[in-house]
């Protein structure tokens, strides 16, 4: 190794004598949805394609038909020639789907965390920031040239005296996930709404893990809780119950224009691949026809959240929450346990810090609607079996 990076080999140490460092696999996914993992077969329970869409025969078909017509890249940003028919469909179709004016993507959720927060919150502004926002929330704030303050969702007389204080300020925005992926619990919109509205504050909200998942028609937390008309700025991702890879946007005309204008993470990335685009559009048609899948996922997930409080773990959350975190403690214990599961054809993450606080390593298991009944109880009885033994 090069001598200029010789500090690495002495950091990387410490991070796997803490049980920290971070191990990268290979994964051959099969057509059923399992995957395969160093030889072995895995029910795919990490993975966040809560509705199964990522290999439904009707996306794949939209994204072959875009492909065999627009090529695999979009070659050039959205504002030079990279928004094709599709990316425009898209849009338009986003903006339905959300009952909002207009649209506009971005190459990924992490881009349109970043890049519309930095677009709106200038330096006069101030941004509050949720302490347990999603890295790519936190990161715009962090670049954007606004003052920050952070607070909790348990804490929100704190948040109301921040707002109080940061009333001279030029603009206040409050910028918050809707499902807090760590926690699997819900962000308290209505009561958000009430606290924006009081202090003149502008919400920004993260759908990420919600789009598709909440909501009657899966339009997510917005839906759910009956504030989507009060909210100013709603961003999604199409990389998880979509199926497919981008980010979103939606809100008013003036909004998307002035995101067009200055959002650097769309002007200075290349537009989607055109079949990203198709399969996103093919995955609308299927969430607004097949709300079973919806029915199905909270089903899954109220079973093996209660099946395993039931055998005494700590697993916090929303009961219908696909995403459903069991609390084991320590790192290794978090690593061993998930391994354990692994040689019983389990595959499930394992958190830990800086992810999530010390003293708080978890398993994170996220819930398909593919998933059986048989299944889940299989694997809540999995679950408590491994940890008596780590
Ligand atoms: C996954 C996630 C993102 C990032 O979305 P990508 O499309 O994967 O970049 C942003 N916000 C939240 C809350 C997420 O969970």
């Amino acid at each position: 190794m090069s001598q200029q990076l010789s500090w690495l080999n002495n950091e990387l140490d410490d991070l796997r004598r803490a049980g920290l460092a971070r191990r990268r696999r290979e994964f051959i996914p099969l057509s059923d949805g399992s995957c395969v993992v160093n030889g072995r077969r895995l029910i795919d329970f990490a993975s966040n394609d809560y509705l199964g869409l990522a290999r439904d025969p009707r996306l794949i078909a939209a994204a072959v038909k875009a492909t065999q017509e627009a090529g695999t890249g979009a070659s050039s940003s959205a504002l030079i020639s990279g928004r094709t028919e599709w990316h425009v469909e898209l849009e338009r179709r986003l903006a339905e789907f959300e009952g909002q004016p207009a649209a506009i993507l971005f190459p990924s959720g992490y881009a349109a965390n970043v890049g519309t927060i930095t677009a709106l919150a200038e330096s006069d502004d101030v941004l509050f920031c949720n302490r347990f926002n999603h890295a790519s929330l936190i990161d715009g704030c962090r670049l954007s040239k606004s003052r920050l303050v952070i607070y909790r969702h348990d804490e929100l007389e704190s948040l109301e005296r921040e707002l109080e204080k940061a009333r001279d300020a030029r603009r206040r925005y409050v910028v918050t996930d809707t499902v807090f992926s760590m926690d699997a619990d819900l962000a308290p919109l209505p009561i958000l709404c009430d606290i924006a509205e009081r202090h003149d504050a502008t919400l920004i909200v993260d759908e990420a893990h919600a789009t598709g998942v909440f909501g009657e028609r899966g339009r997510g937390v917005a839906e759910l809780q009956q504030v989507e008309h009060r909210i100013a700025v709603r961003i999604g991702t199409l990389s998880k119950a979509i199926g497919s890879l981008g980010g979103f946007v939606t809100g008013s005309a003036e909004l998307i224009d002035w995101l067009w204008n200055k959002a650097r993470t769309q002007m200075f990335s290349t537009a989607l691949p055109p079949a990203a685009c198709a399969a996103a559009t093919a995955a609308l048609d299927v969430i607004a026809t097949e709300p079973f899948r919806r029915e199905v996922l909270a089903a899954r997930s109220t079973q093996l959240r209660q099946s395993l409080r039931a055998l005494g773990c700590e697993v916090p959350g929303e009961l219908t929450c696909p995403i459903v975190p069991v609390i084991v403690g320590e790192p290794d214990r978090a690593v061993a346990a998930a391994s354990k599961l692994e040689e019983r054809g389990y595959f499930v993450g394992a958190i830990r810090p800086p992810t999530v606080p010390h003293g708080t390593s978890r398993l994170r298991i996220t819930v398909h609607c593919g998933h059986t009944s048989d299944e889940v109880a299989a694997l809540a009885a999995a679950v408590g079996d491994v940890l008596q033994g780590v």
